[in-house]
């Protein structure tokens, strides 16, 4: 396809995704663009839907699973600065969703602002932690939300309040919208506190991580009312490997990649664990990792 000459300074073709995810798997993208400005991607949409060509948007890239055929369409990378403005106006704070989640976290405690300190280490960025309703400390980032500005597949700007953005466990009705920025509506706290409480969540979050493992990815939902660490650890399924693709041992939550890693071994030790834990369960953990 041949985009509108004003954005073809945006295109790249045929670049690999495995070094923007995570587990650093994963074959090109047909076509990858990272936008300058909001309008951009707006434009880039609404070209993409006139040719019918299908869009991901990429966040972080720490919920990802690519496979290495890659992906046929258009990949929009969100995690660049030009997406990633933020302001605070009294209780509320509008944040790009390209910007860091720790990044907002961090801004919000220094400016007094309780509500989402809670998801402090959680990587990726607003956007993909609002697409997923990501949660720590058995919070979810939906409930503190007051509205979400996106774009539909045409292309059309919408501002979604938290009820119509649909947020549950861990999910959300955007599925399909580009999301461009976040509004959270948060509490006056006291600085002092709220820095203290972020330390010791920080340092909690640091210590439950796989040490010196960089590529990794939790791929399962935590069931209701349990930890899925417990869980894994109960059935057996800590330490269980397919070929280069391990669960981590002490927190097997974790699914870790070593080098020589693929999308089939990572999509193979996932059926295997998701098959037992069934079997000697009758839980059907939901995945979490989404898979291009
Ligand atoms: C070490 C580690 C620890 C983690 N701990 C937690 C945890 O405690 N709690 C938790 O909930 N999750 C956790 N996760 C999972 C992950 O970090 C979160 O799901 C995170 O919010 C994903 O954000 P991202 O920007 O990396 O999204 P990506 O991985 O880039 O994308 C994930 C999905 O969101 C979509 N998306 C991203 N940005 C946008 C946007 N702007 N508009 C529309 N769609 C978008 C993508 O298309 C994709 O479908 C962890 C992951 C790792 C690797």
């Amino acid at each position: 396809m041949s985009f509108p000459d004003e954005l073809m300074h945006l295109i790249r073709t045929d670049e690999p995704l495995g070094p923007l995810v995570w587990l650093g798997i994963g074959g090109p993208a047909r076509y990858f663009a990272e936008p300058v400005d909001q309008e951009d991607v707006q434009k880039l949409i609404q070209a993409a839907n006139e040719a019918e060509l299908p869009v991901r948007i990429l966040g972080g890239g720490s919920n990802l699973l690519v496979r290495e055929s890659g992906f046929d369409g258009l990949v929009i990378s969100m995690s660049g600065p030009a997406t990633s403005g933020l302001e605070i106006d009294g209780t509320l704070m509008t944040v790009g969703a390209g910007a860091k989640l720790s990044h907002a976290v961090i801004k919000a405690v220094g400016a007094g602002l309780g509500g989402i300190e809670h998801l402090v280490g959680i990587p990726g960025t607003v956007g993909g932690a609002v697409m997923g309703n990501a949660s720590s400390d058995g919070r979810d980032i939906g409930s503190a939300v007051e509205s979400v500005t996106v774009l539909e597949r045409s292309g059309e700007k919408r501002v979604l309040t938290q009820q119509e953005a649909g947020f549950s466990h861990r999910k959300s009705s955007l599925v399909g919208l580009a999301i461009l920025s976040v509004t959270f509506q948060l509490e006056s706290r006291d600085v002092a506190a709220l820095t203290k409480r972020l330390q010791k969540l920080w340092i909690g979050r640091n210590a439950s991580r796989p040490n010196e493992e960089p590529r990794m990815a939790v791929p399962f939902v935590e069931p209701d009312q349990m930890s899925v660490n417990d869980l894994l650890q109960q059935v057996g399924m800590a330490g269980v490997c397919e070929g280069e693709v391990s669960l981590d041992t002490q927190n097997p939550q974790f699914l870790v990649a070593r080098s020589g890693a693929t999308s089939e071994q990572c999509m193979k030790l996932i059926g295997r664990v998701r098959e037992q834990v069934l079997l000697q369960t009758g839980i059907d953990l939901q995945l979490n990792l989404q898979v291009w």
